[in-house]
């Protein structure tokens, strides 16, 4: 049975005029909207008590299972103004599918795919005014789905009590001063995932362990760290939160294959699936480290670039490890490829080309 969302309405909104001036400059994450969705499973009676109700701090018992054990998935999409006005969000489809896919990972209870759309579509609707005019540019609206054991039980086995939330936080373009090209750091000290683990989940975990390799990345001067499969320390895997692709001169666009320790991005997916009308030859198979560094140093190796919901494409410039360093890019280089994919994907997001594909699933 389809759920229902009991609307409780923020008396105090946000006015007109303090909104406004988040929108005009929202940056990533600092600002969420009037409301919030929230929905709890119990193992007797599955999902029940969804409601939309004021933003807010949550209550939970300090010996909620999920602060002494990390059993916690969540999602990322964005909800995009057409210029009609119309709001609209990129295969949630997929997002509802990997969501059921990390929770049965992490022994977490499935959410249907029409009750994870219509929560989104719940929360949207009531904060419809927060989702950034057409035209800014690539404004948005995040909107962050995520689920965790709330069930106060100190004992070690999957909980009998779950709580699902979506929140909402305008976004602004991700390269406000024009797309500038990331610094890579070879982590081979910590790896994020490693084989039989999780990260083929998109759950909080894999961020915390990441964070190490992020460090000692910054340490380094790299603005983000690239991790390498756990085992043989040979072959490319991802960055922290975005999945990598490498442009061969000859026309390949390489990623690594699906191993079970990456996260299958929806941007990923899409490109792949985009990058034949292009004119280019997609190909996923696993790509040693040591590939990267030649390709840049003959000059086979055009452009890398890193993807995901939230920077959509970015360009990777510098490759740092321990003891060197390399750079594909060289005179009237441009990330052609890269900013071309870039624009295809944002072209159908914002609605400026037709959604031949079906992508798109309108929330407001
Ligand atoms: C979310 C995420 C991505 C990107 O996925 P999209 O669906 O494209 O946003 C890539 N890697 C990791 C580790 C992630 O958590």
């Amino acid at each position: 049975m389809a759920l229902t969302f009991d609307v409780t309405r923020r008396q105090d909104v946000v006015s007109d005029a303090d909104r406004a001036a988040v929108l005009a400059d929202p940056g990533f994450g600092n600002h969420f909207t009037d409301h919030m969705v929230t929905v709890t499973w119990t193992k007797g009676d599955g999902w029940h008590d969804a409601k939309v109700t004021p933003y807010g701090p949550i209550s939970i018992d300090p010996s909620a299972a999920v602060l002494h054990y990390a059993q916690e998935i969540f999602e990322g999409m964005k909800a995009y103004r057409h210029a009609d006005g119309s709001v609209w969000t990129f295969r949630p489809q997929q997002n509802a599918a990997r969501f059921a896919r990390s929770a049965t990972r992490m022994a977490l209870p499935v959410m249907q795919e029409a009750d994870f759309i219509d929560a989104l579509r719940a929360l949207v609707t009531m904060d419809e005014a927060w989702v950034p005019p057409a035209g800014g540019g690539e404004t948005s609206l995040y909107l962050r789905p995520f689920m965790f054991a709330s069930e106060p039980f100190l004992g070690v086995r999957p909980a009998n009590e779950v709580t699902f939330c979506v929140i909402a936080s305008p976004a602004g373009a991700y390269f406000s001063g024009g797309v500038k090209p990331v610094s890579l750091w070879i982590s081979t000290d910590f790896a994020r995932a490693g084989d039989g683990g999780t990260g083929a989940a998109k759950c909080g975990g894999n961020y915390a362990s990441s964070l190490a390799g992020q460090l000692e990345g910054a340490e380094h001067g790299c603005d983000q760290a690239v991790f390498l499969d756990s085992s043989s320390h040979t072959y490319i895997e991802e960055l922290g939160g975005m999945n990598l692709f490498i442009v061969y001169k000859d026309g390949r666009l390489v990623t690594p294959e699906l191993t079970g320790s990456i996260l299958e991005g929806v941007t990923r997916d899409s490109i792949l699936e985009l990058s034949k009308d292009l004119g280019l030859q997609p190909e996923e198979r696993r790509i040693p480290i040591q590939e990267w560094k030649d390709g840049a140093a003959s000059g086979e190796i055009a452009e890398v670039f890193a993807c995901g919901t939230a920077a959509v494409v970015t360009p990777v410039g510098e490759l740092k490890w321990d003891g060197g360093s390399c750079d594909h890019r060289r005179e009237g280089h441009d990330d052609k490829v890269a900013l071309q994919i870039r624009s295809s994907l944002l072209d159908i997001q914002y609605g400026r080309v037709e959604d031949s594909r079906g992508w798109l699933t309108r929330l407001a």
